[in-house]
């Protein structure tokens, strides 16, 4: 019993703690191409990347990264 309850503080602590990781604009610089290669399959890069997502709603000059880079792509290869 008390084994389980420590598992459990242990989960819940792990928990609490992945979701105040942040990643910083170097971090989701690296991912935002495979971000919007996701997007344009029909993928859910926000599920599958939440850290990205979550960066690009609070960064504005990201999300002008990600604006750009899906313009570049649509005028490169319109779908
Ligand atoms: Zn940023």
């Amino acid at each position: 019993m008390k084994i389980k309850e420590k598992t459990l503080l242990e989960v819940v602590n792990s928990l609490g703690m992945t979701k105040e990781v942040e990643i910083g604009c170097e971090d989701c610089f690296k991912k935002v191409d495979q971000f919007v290669e996701m997007l344009r399959e029909g993928g859910e890069p926000d599920k599958i990347m939440p850290l990205v997502q979550e960066h690009l709603n609070v960064c504005a000059c990201c999300k002008e990264e990600l604006e750009a880079l899906i313009s570049a792509l649509e005028a490169e290869d319109p779908k």
